[in-house]
């Protein structure tokens, strides 16, 4: 391979669930017929089934690829998504919203919470929450698109027709797709690269560039290459899942619930047609019969399919590229489903290796830096949803014990300790996770600041009665004024 060259580059991927077509679709789009692109995926062995609920930048994915909004939203079924009601997490009796939004405004050296933490402390009652313009919204069932992208929102979708949706676009744009099981992986046995992938047909398809999106089987990546794993179970406990579909008994709400029980969670994800459930728990604690009653016990409406019963182990592959193949999707690990991250991370692998994507020869400082930067994005999220495992006062069950009294990562210990003695949180590396989620997180598991920034306290208490009070008043009247969620849907997707 001449190295500086730029020449069409033979990239393979296996595998045909939302990880694969999302990765064909972007390449095809963006690198057209510099590249051969050929997907194989297999009937016979399907894809996982699940997945519904995103977070924002997948708006910002599908602008990216010129998909035009509503024609997305009436392929997948989709609804809009303003953030996560967790019940349930702190105490077993509470509640808290995880929103998409900014809440209040922020000063250029402290937060919010800041502000409000300050506000308590003068006699101000009023609820963090209601400072927060799409955590209103979705408690009241409410959805419009602002000017200036100023209400920020993500989709409840079915992943399977979003793939199906993406394997159209990507085709279109001259992606290949064969239909087989992948029987062997040969090893080019002078680089010990993959050479190429041997169907149970016998087809022999070559390629410089593998992308392994196998799902959990991780047939390249691990089972061909051994990349290893880093098994994070001791932080993030739960390995079993159980998913079915039911009827939508009310128009679809705004947000995902997130229902803690006492050996892990439950979600709920209103599409248009449907909603999606699924109990996620730890088989240490709750055995799959039981799993299964208490989830048919907590659903809304007629069950529409068979219990789709998951397994799986939390943890990240130790390196998402190594050789000549790049782990996307599961096979790059999985942290559990609770603040809707993977599809994120599938996107994030995929413009991530578009900008790197490289001219002729692989170099290892190609590799390093794309597994640095994959790194990062994992354990920053991993520590984010650790957070919501440890910060909680629930002892009732040996479950939550065991959560609450696990040790912690570093890196998260001190963000949490930051919080509780000062009121801050600083967001690094471009994490995805930005301050207002973890205020929202933190203080939603119960985590109340002691201080806070010294600016907060240099208003006079006029001025902050008058900032407190005109910030509420601008989201509660923008509020009133947007239309009922699944009513907007209707029209935006032309169906009225
Ligand atoms: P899969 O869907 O498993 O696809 C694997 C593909 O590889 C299939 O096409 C299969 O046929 C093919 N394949 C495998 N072996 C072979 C072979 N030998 N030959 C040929 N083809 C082969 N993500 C979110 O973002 N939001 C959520 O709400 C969410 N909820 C989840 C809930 C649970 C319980 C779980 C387990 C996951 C959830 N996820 C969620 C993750 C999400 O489902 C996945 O990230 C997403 O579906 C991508 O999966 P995939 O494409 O990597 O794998």
């Amino acid at each position: 391979m001449n190295g500086d060259s730029m020449r069409p580059r033979k990239i393979v991927i296996a595998g045909g669930g939302t990880a694969g077509w999302m990765a064909a679709a972007a390449i095809a789009r963006t690198m057209g017929a510099t590249v051969d692109l050929t997907l194989v995926e297999s009937e016979q062995i399907g894809t996982i089934g699940v997945g519904e609920s995103t977070i924002p930048p997948l708006v910002n994915y599908n602008r990216l690829l010129g998909i035009a909004e509503a024609d997305f939203m009436r392929a997948t079924q989709a609804t809009f998504k303003l953030g996560i009601l967790f019940d349930g997490w702190k105490d077993g009796g509470d509640r808290y919203f995880h929103s998409f939004g900014s809440t209040g405004k922020d000063h250029w050296s402290a937060g919010f919470q800041h502000f409000w933490l300050h506000g308590l402390s003068k006699g101000h009652t009023q609820s963090y929450d209601d400072y927060c313009l799409e955590l209103v919204a979705a408690l009241q069932g409410k959805f419009a698109h602002l000017p200036d992208d100023r209400m920020n929102y993500a989709y409840q979708l079915d992943s399977s027709l979003y793939a199906r949706f993406l394997r159209q676009m990507a085709e279109k744009d001259g992606a290949k797709r064969v239909e087989g099981k992948i029987a062997q992986v040969d090893l080019d046995g002078e680089t010990g690269d993959i050479a190429a992938l041997v169907l149970e047909s016998g087809t022999r398809i070559e390629g410089d560039l593998f992308l392994d999106c196998t799902g959990f089987r991780a047939l390249l990546i691990e089972q061909t290459l051994h990349a290893g794993f880093d098994d994070w179970t001791h932080w993030l406990p739960c390995d079993s899942a159980i998913a079915v579909q039911t009827e939508n008994v009310r128009p679809p709400v705004p947000y995902t619930r997130a229902m803690a029980h006492d050996a892990g969670w439950q979600w709920r994800i209103p599409l248009q047609h449907r909603t999606g459930n699924g109990i996620v728990f730890c088989s240490r604690y709750l055995s799959r019969e039981k799993a299964l009653e208490r989830l048919f016990g907590n659903v809304e409406g007629q069950v529409l399919t068979e219990p789709n019963h998951l397994r799986f182990v939390t943890g990240s592959r130790r390196r998402q590229w190594y050789r000549n193949c790049i782990a996307i999707g599961l096979s790059g690990g999985f942290m559990e489903p609770l603040e809707s991250t993977s599809i994120h991370l599938i996107q994030r692998a995929i413009l991530r290796l578009i900008r790197m994507m490289p001219a002729g020869e692989i170099s290892a400082r190609d590799v390093a830096e794309f597994n640095d930067q994959q790194d990062q994005d994992m354990i920053q999220i991993r520590d984010f949803l650790i957070l919501h495992y440890k910060a909680t006062e629930r002892r009732d069950s040996p479950f939550w014990r065991q959560c609450a009294t696990m040790a912690i990562p570093d890196t998260l210990a001190q963000k949490i300790e930051l919080f509780r003695e000062t009121g801050r949180v600083f967001r690094r590396n471009e994490e995805l996770f930005a301050e207002n989620s973890w205020v929202q997180v933190m203080m939603g598991q119960g985590i109340t600041p002691r201080t806070w920034h010294p600016i907060a306290g240099k208003l006079r208490d006029d001025e902050l009665a008058g900032l407190l009070g005109t910030l509420r008043e601008q989201v509660s009247r923008t509020v009133a004024g947007l239309p009922e969620h699944a009513a907007y849907i209707a029209r935006y997707c032309g169906a009225d």
